[in-house]
């Protein structure tokens, strides 16, 4: 029993937590940006989290099984991982596999599974952060790319239609293309994707005219911007495609491929964006969940290569969602008109799909 003074005290947000010490066993024998470094960083951020009053429930990840992958992946593409399993070998020139590597993507896509159920579960949590290594976003179908293994935001979409959700939404805010997470769900009418990424720029594809094929025409949306883009660009794609679009498709769930290499400092990629930015997009997107996903949302960790970049966006992203932090006005600059322009393209071309 609560007792009564306690009734009336607000109760700190709190949030599921997908973490585990085999993602960090996941590590190139020589440099590369991917790296374990990136979840020590990330961990800080939520720690940082923590001690601003947000509350972390730890979401034990387990080992996705194969009838699960083969939900978005090809049989033969699940037999090359295991062939390699507890090898060293390299999938293409960016995405390395060490002895660990499998085991690690296994359970990142688990992890990601197991993050589903707690969100669709009977408990108080509907929110959720997976700190998920090696990320997912650019493993086609038929073979991983891109530091990718498994396509961690795509079985987690799987999972949940499998469990009865009707319509789930993934926005993948990453610099580069979630090209992955599109080929998966091109044809499909029931999980709306949206990419922001810079393009031109690996890995190739995500042009505004990639909307999705058969019954899945018009829930592929892509919203490509050129190099330098910032906040405001962000702010304004935001504003003029991407929430309306995700409004309109009314997801139960919505599922962020959170990268943070659009971030300043991130030495990968050309975007100028803030972490107080990365906190918009997340505030915007859990007000949206709010409307129509009964709060349903939840942040899987993609790319982002610089320490303090990642760590800073990641505690924004975290923090807004969870309803703590609120727009920077003074981290406004003016939109540049060829994103404009870039923007605008895109929305004409979705103009007649969803009323823009
Ligand atoms: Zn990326």
């Amino acid at each position: 029993m609560t007792p009564p003074d306690k009734l009336n005290e607000p109760r700190p947000p709190r949030l599921a937590l997908v973490d585990d010490a085999l993602f960090d066993e996941h590590r190139a024998r020589g440099y590369h940006p991917e790296r374990p470094e990136r979840l020590v960083a990330a961990r800080r951020a939520v720690e940082t989290c923590r001690a601003r009053g947000i509350e972390f429930v730890r979401q034990g990840a387990r080992d996705a099984e194969s009838n699960e992958i083969l939900r978005v992946h090809d049989e033969a593409y699940v037999e090359l991982l295991e062939r390699n399993n507890g090898l060293f070998a390299a999938l293409d020139d960016d995405t390395y596999l060490t002895p660990r590597s499998v085991a690690a993507a296994y359970r990142a896509a688990g992890g990601s599974l197991a993050l589903v159920d707690a969100l669709l579960g009977p408990g108080e949590v509907n929110k959720g952060l997976a700190l998920l290594r090696p990320p997912g976003h650019h493993a086609r179908p038929d073979r991983g790319m891109g530091f990718c293994l498994l396509n961690n935001v795509a079985l987690a979409a799987r999972h949940a239609r499998a469990r009865g959700v009707e319509r789930v939404a993934i926005v993948d805010w990453d610099v580069h293309h979630g090209n992955g997470t599109q080929e998966a769900f091109i044809d499909d009418p029931n999980v709306l994707f949206v990419s922001l990424h810079q393009y031109p720029f690996y890995p190739g594809t995500g042009r505004a005219s990639e909307v999705g094929t058969g019954e899945g025409k018009g829930f592929t949306v892509n919203v490509p911007l050129s190099a330098d883009a910032s906040d405001i660009t962000y702010h304004s794609a935001f504003e003029q495609v991407v929430l309306p679009v995700v409004a309109r498709f009314e997801p139960q769930l919505i599922l962020v491929s959170a990268g943070f290499d659009a971030h300043a400092r991130d030495p990968l990629a050309g975007m100028t964006v803030s972490a107080a930015g990365f906190g918009w997009m997340a505030r915007e997107l859990s007000k949206l969940a709010e409307a129509t996903a009964k709060g349903r949302m939840a942040l899987f960790l993609e790319g982002g290569y610089d320490l303090e970049g990642l760590e800073t966006s990641l505690e924004a992203a975290v923090s807004a969602m969870m309803g703590l932090e609120s727009w920077d006005e003074s981290t406004k600059q003016p939109l540049s008109s060829s994103h404009a322009l870039e923007i605008a393209e895109t929305r004409s071309i979705l103009k007649s799909e969803w009323r823009l």
